[in-house]
């Protein structure tokens, strides 16, 4: 019955596992251990635990196990494994699969600490790291050699939205027998549809959308249920990144309403592409989904809509930026996505600070670039905030 649920369906009650006093909400299982019934029973479960025995919270949890059966029906992946926090996610999926000698191909516009997680610590252990652009083809296509273990890349890349044709990069990782593991925060499990598109393993940080509402910090892996369990889980639950309980039950119940909130924030996010087409102190205005933007076709055969985040360019560079975001009434200044209030961020000076300056003009960071992710305000509200901002500026 379950699988035939639509997904609405699913993100509500997939995965419940329901305590004997018939709960309606899901239960907490704030328990670091479980009590055997006998010696003989602590001995079997040791030798293999069935799929609803636990042993110890670092290996698994009820609530951690709902959310998990959950986030992989979304996904449309046969298991996940959840984590202490996104980063926990991505450098588990990589550390749990590779090996010294091994080689990786990975793009270089990554999130700051993914780009520190393959540049200084795999290599540090013996991988072989090569960088590409992740939108030129022709340089996976280079990159990629016959001993290459991995791929790795951000499907939309943060600030600047660039789009990396994920259907094409896994033709040619798999080639050669490369996995292929994205990151897809920017597109989001709602418009993801990452493993139809040749992703074998994808990563979140569950703090962004799947939390929506700014409390916890978690991750998830996802991929084949071989993946996920004979190498995953045994290198997660032996180092230590693991979810905990009341992580994975803030994420539950996130994952029940992240379907409305996030088609209402990519209705809010082309909502102000639109109104910010053309305006005079804007040189460029992003939107994934947005006719405007290079990539819109892409966009469309890959996730369908644009996601939720929108990236503006200030003319008059860092000081009109600061003045915008100063003059900003209903958005806020910080630096997280995907949450329900909508947030904005100048990433020269802050997730982008330390980047030297050459680095940053070459992924498109420029002073005058704001990043604004979405949030489930009313579109018009947050319209006319954004507009008398600009004004300001
Ligand atoms: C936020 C983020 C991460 C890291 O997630 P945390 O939960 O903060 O550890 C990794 N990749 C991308 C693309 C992100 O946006």
């Amino acid at each position: 019955m379950e699988n035939d649920w639509n997904m609405r369906t699913k993100l509500v009650h997939g995965g419940t596992r329901r305590s004997g006093y018939g709960e309606v909400s899901e239960a907490i299982f704030l328990t670091q251990g479980f009590v055997y019934d006998s010696a003989e029973a602590a001995e079997a479960r040791f030798l293999e635990a069935g799929p609803d025995e636990f042993i110890y919270a670092r290996y698994g949890n009820p609530t951690v196990a709902m959310f998990e059966e959950r986030i992989a029906a979304l996904e449309g992946a046969e298991d996940a494994f959840a984590t202490a926090s996104g980063m926990a996610a991505v450098s588990g999926a990589l550390m749990s699969m590779l090996r010294a000698g091994d080689h990786v191909v990975a793009a270089r516009a990554l999130f700051g600490s993914c780009l520190y997680v393959l540049e200084e610590v795999l290599t540090r252990y013996g991988v072989e790291v090569s960088f590409v652009d992740g939108t030129d083809l022709d340089q996976w296509r280079a990159a990629v050699r016959a001993d290459t273990k991995a791929v790795f890349f951000e499907t939309i890349a943060n600030p600047t939205l660039e789009v990396i044709d994920l259907s094409a990069v896994a033709e040619i990782a798999h080639a050669v027998g490369a996995t292929v593991i994205v990151d897809n925060v920017f597109a989001t499990p709602v418009f993801s549809d990452a493993i139809a598109q040749g992703a074998d393993v994808v990563v979140y940080s569950a703090t962004k959308h799947i939390d929506g509402q700014g409390r916890t910090l978690g991750g998830v892996i996802l991929g084949t249920r071989a993946f996920i369990r004979k190498t995953v889980e045994p290198y997660m639950k032996h180092t230590g990144g693991s979810m905990s309980p009341f992580t994975a039950w803030v994420m539950l119940k996130g994952l029940e309403t992240i379907d409305l909130r996030v088609r209402a924030q990519a209705s809010g996010a082309l909502a102000l592409a639109e109104a910010l087409q053309a305006h005079p102190k804007l040189v460029r205005v992003i939107y994934p989904g947005h006719d405007s933007h290079a990539q819109n076709a892409l966009v469309k055969r890959l996730m369908g809509q644009g996601g939720t985040v929108i990236a503006l360019d200030l003319a008059d560079g860092q000081r009109a930026a600061f003045r915008f975001l100063n003059a900003l009434k209903i958005v806020l200044i910080s630096n997280n996505l995907g949450d329900a209030k909508s947030i904005a961020t100048h990433p020269a000076t802050t997730t982008h600070q330390r980047l030297p300056d050459e680095q940053k003009a070459a992924l498109g960071i420029t002073p005058g670039l704001v990043r604004l992710s979405v949030g489930i305000e009313a579109p018009e509200d947050l319209v006319a905030d954004v507009l008398q901002a600009l004004a300001a500026a």
